[in-house]
């Protein structure tokens, strides 16, 4: 019996969802069909379940019962954004990938664009958001948050640049490669190197649902951020350790020399030592972060823990011919 062929995709869209609305879910696929079908470009669409207790698991399950090219993962309960983007890449069976949100904030029609740059030989094509629409605090805290992260990184991390993003097959599978459990894609892709753009977009605002992210959620994405791709907190303690030690001298030395400073000076020195021990705790403080981060790599638990799959068809084993990539985008636009 001759073998079934395999037929892989030249694009994976990965989404990540975590309590989405169902009615958006409905649009991303509406929307990447009326994007993708003209183009005659053959994709699959890998949506991750990041655990959500919402009616978005049933949608997503029917979407990927209805739809041949719709595939699901369902994790065993919610890892975070990171992680599910992780499980889409570890999964997408692509020759690139382009991560998106599941509001459809990145909006589908930078896509073919996107696709074009990677036609040309680039490996990666981030979005940068030239324009958002989210609360004036949010835009603020972005706009710190990131020129911090890409002033103080070990890597060239581009301002103002999401998860929006696509990667070629190699950069894929450097970043899947690489042993680190707690991915921080906003450096570890510019790290992976390769052939790299950054492109502007106008991000939209959400225009049903809420945003998933939390305040103590974003403070963790933050430090994470910070701490995976920034040493130099470490390398300014042993600095300031230095410095204290040479002041505690040069005021023994002139106490020593003049004993009758030390009665005028003893308020200062009662603030000196308040001072001192304020840095120790603040120092053990920066240590205890970087700590935290080595024990999650240490213990070496997995970024994600699969529950279940779906719409992930074995009988699929080779490159379609662009004939067979029209009737597969034919098919999928009239089901
Ligand atoms: N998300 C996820 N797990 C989470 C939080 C969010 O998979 O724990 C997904 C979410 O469904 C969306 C994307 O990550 O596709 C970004 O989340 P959201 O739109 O809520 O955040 P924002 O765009 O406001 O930063
Ligand atoms: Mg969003």
């Amino acid at each position: 019996m001759e073998p079934t062929k395999k037929l892989l995709p030249e694009l994976s869209v990965i989404v990540p969802v975590y309590n989405e609305e169902p009615q958006n879910l409905d649009l991303v696929i509406t929307r990447l069909e009326q994007v993708l079908s003209p183009l005659l470009v053959f994709y699959e669409v890998v949506f991750v379940d990041d655990g959500s207790q919402t009616r978005s698991n049933e949608k997503l399950r029917e979407l990927a019962t209805k739809f041949d090219y719709v595939r699901l993962v369902v994790l065993s309960r919610n890892f975070g954004e990171l992680a599910a983007i992780c499980a889409g890449l570890d999964h997408a069976q692509g020759s690139a990938t382009v991560n998106m949100d599941s509001d459809l904030q990145d909006p589908p029609e930078m896509i073919p664009t996107m696709l074009q740059y990677w036609r040309d030989g680039y490996d990666v094509v981030f979005t940068r958001q030239a324009t958002r629409k989210e609360s004036a605090f949010r835009q603020f805290l972005a706009f710190v948050y990131y020129r911090l992260l890409g002033r103080y990184s070990s890597v060239k991390i581009p301002v103002d640049a999401g998860e929006f993003r696509l990667l070629s097959r190699r950069a894929v599978n450097a970043i899947c490669a690489a042993p680190e459990k707690t991915k921080f894609l906003r450096g570890l892709v510019p790290f992976v190197g390769f052939k790299q753009i950054v492109i502007p977009f106008d991000r939209y605002g959400r225009t049903v649902g809420e945003s998933s992210y939390t305040v103590d959620k974003l403070i963790k994405l933050a430090v994470e951020g910070l701490v995976s791709f920034n040493m130099q907190p470490l390398y300014f303690i042993p600095i300031l350790g230095v410095i204290l030690v040479l002041s505690g001298l040069a005021g023994l030395i002139i106490f020593s020399v003049y004993p009758a400073l030390i009665f005028g000076f003893q308020v200062t020195l009662a603030m000196f030592i308040v001072l001192t021990t304020g840095l120790q705790i603040s120092v053990t403080g920066i240590l205890a972060v970087y700590l935290v981060e080595v024990l999650k790599e240490v213990r070496g638990r997995p970024t994600y823990i699969v529950a279940e799959k779906i719409g992930w068809h074995d009988n699929i084993i080779s490159k379609p011919s662009p004939d067979e990539v029209r009737k597969v985008v034919k098919s999928s636009a009239h089901l």
